[in-house]
């Protein structure tokens, strides 16, 4: 059997970069009509094309932003008319411990990695019963082991995954998945959006082929090739999982930090 979207509809969050922009390429290769939703209409018209712009909508905003959450999936519905899958993507990383972190660093990863994934589930919930759809949310080998110096963030997912096991069993009763995939390192611009330099970045993925045991870091589309696994009908009885995608990072010591 071999995945196949047709006639399925799926929501890509952060889909202008990184992962998500791979992940809404792979859905649209398998023929899956496609929302992509993030801030950045230029990079997102640019995935549009790369999916063939045929039966893709772009819809520009802030996940974190509740009007925005609200018109992301009313503007899905009112092109589709239904909603089959959620890829709740989006995320930001930031540097920084207990001693040298704020409040205001808190607030602003808790509201983007996970009340807004919390908001678009909450909003999402009602169309992917109708359809016995799924959700994949975007986690993280931060959420299942501690490192130092990236505290929100490591929080914001362990949040994320235990939000995956609580609404994978509230909703199996009505024919609905949630699964989330934890990534290891992966060469994405997220290190440059977290604020290190080009060097510091370059030495980061340097030194991350000594901390995954598969000695490099991983790629975009290897951690869309899982999501676009637990998305189809092949995974129909995996429900509640949290799947490293990591190269064994979680099987090592988690000495490694996020530097500047
Ligand atoms: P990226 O920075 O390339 O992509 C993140 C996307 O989310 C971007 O399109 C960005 O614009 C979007 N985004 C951020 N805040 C947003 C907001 N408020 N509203 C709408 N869109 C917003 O990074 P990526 O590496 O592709 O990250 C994707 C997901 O994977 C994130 O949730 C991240 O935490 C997770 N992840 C990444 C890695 C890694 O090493 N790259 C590892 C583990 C988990």
């Amino acid at each position: 059997m071999v995945e196949n979207f047709q006639g399925k509809v799926v929501l890509v969050t952060g889909a202008s970069s990184g992962i998500g922009a791979e992940t809404a390429r792979q859905f649209a290769s398998l023929g899956a009509s496609l929302a992509i939703t993030g801030r950045n209409a230029e990079n997102l018209q640019n995935v549009a094309k790369d999916c063939g712009q045929k039966n893709v909508l772009i819809v520009v905003g802030d996940v974190s932003v509740e009007e925005d959450a609200e018109r992301i999936i009313r503007e899905t519905i009112d092109k589709f008319g239904r909603l089959d899958v959620l890829v709740n993507n989006a995320g930001i990383l930031e540097n920084g411990g207990i001693k040298d972190t704020s409040l205001a660093q808190y607030d602003r990863i808790m509201a983007v990695n996970m009340r807004a994934v919390y908001h678009l589930t909450m909003l999402a919930v009602p169309h992917l019963i109708k359809t016995k759809g799924n959700i994949v949310n975007l986690s993280s080998v931060a959420g299942t082991r501690s490192f130092q110096n990236i505290l929100s963030y490591c929080i914001s997912k362990s949040a994320l995954d235990q939000l995956t096991r609580c609404t994978a069993l509230e909703l199996a009763a009505d024919g609905v998945r949630v699964n989330a995939v934890n990534p290891g390192v992966i060469s994405t611009p997220i290190f440059e959006r977290a604020g290190m330099q080009d060097q510091a970045v370059k030495e980061y993925l340097e030194g991350s082929k000594e901390t995954h045991p598969l000695g490099r870091v991983g790629q975009p589309s290897e951690v869309a090739n899982a999501i676009v696994f637990l998305a189809s009908d092949r995974a129909s009885f995996i429900t509640g999982a949290t799947l490293p995608i990591d190269g064994g990072r979680q099987l090592t010591c988690s000495r490694a930090t996020v530097k500047q």
